[in-house]
């Protein structure tokens, strides 16, 4: 029988889809260290399939920095190898970058910036900063395997290494539940065991709509997945990204015990 996530200790990194202001990031930062939550998402840096909000850049890197003081490790998106030492600059300047966490996320899929991205970190971080990698938009084991070969291949410690399963394109493929990205929980789980790295879950990204993200975490805990990644947000329907999909703290407080 497939061990249930249940039983034992999950990660959970939760927040916002992307930092938007500053009062947001630190009543979102508050909220979750209330619920014993310490890792907070926040993207400063935003891929967009259309031209759009694209995030606050540098900006955001303050907040962020103030987040950390609160205690909270603070996890954002580098599409650049430029935006990560623009971060470290400004999070070491009034931060703590020992509590930071960084992704690559499913459309940075160029494996020069993405072992640049590795290298950064092994050369210029703490041990205690680690990277997620999220698994690319198509269905393709072979290159979710690649991907963490690319950057292994930068000599960054497979230690500080986490995969993050966000689903797969649903274009064209069947799709009774309407979700955003189709699961392949039995792939994730293969990805897990050949790389031996934590493989953690990405209900918003793949179910797109709140009843959905509900839904994706009922199947998702017959699997053995390490963690969660989620999108709460403190007034979704006012997110300037992803605003169907992020749910709110009360939200937040059944889907936790819905694991
Ligand atoms: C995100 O986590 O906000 C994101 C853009 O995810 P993905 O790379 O999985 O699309
Ligand atoms: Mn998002």
């Amino acid at each position: 029988m497939t061990p249930n996530v249940l039983n034992k200790k999950l990660t959970i990194i939760a927040g916002p889809c992307a930092a938007e202001s500053q009062e947001q990031i630190i009543s979102c930062a508050k909220e979750l260290k209330k619920k014993g939550i310490r890792i907070m998402r926040a993207s400063l840096w935003k891929p967009r399939t259309r031209p759009g909000f694209e995030g606050v850049g540098t900006k955001g890197i303050p907040w962020l920095a103030e987040a950390t003081n609160l205690g909270m490790t603070v996890a954002t998106e580098i599409l650049l190898p430029e935006q990560l030492t623009q971060l470290i600059k400004g999070i070491s300047k009034i931060g703590d970058l020992n509590k930071v966490l960084l992704w690559i996320g499913s459309r940075n899929q160029n494996h020069l910036i993405q072992r640049e991205i590795a290298k950064i970190i092994k050369e210029k971080m703490p041990k205690t900063v680690k990277l997620l990698i999220k698994n690319q938009a198509w269905v393709d084991e072979r290159h979710w395997l690649g991907i963490v070969d690319h950057i292994l291949g930068s000599g960054i410690s497979p230690k500080r290494l986490i995969l993050c399963h966000r689903g797969f394109s649903s274009q064209g493929q069947n799709n009774p539940d309407n979700f955003r990205n189709l699961p392949d929980f039995e792939m994730a789980m293969r990805v897990k065991e050949k790389t031996g790295l934590p493989m953690m879950i990405d209900p918003s990204h793949i179910g797109g709509t709140v009843e959905n993200v509900f839904k994706v975490m009922e199947m998702a805990v017959n699997f053995n997945f390490d963690g969660i990644m989620i999108e709460v947000h403190p007034k979704p329907i006012e997110a300037k990204s992803d605003a169907k999909q992020q749910i709110t703290f009360k939200e937040l407080n059944s889907l936790l015990k819905t694991i």
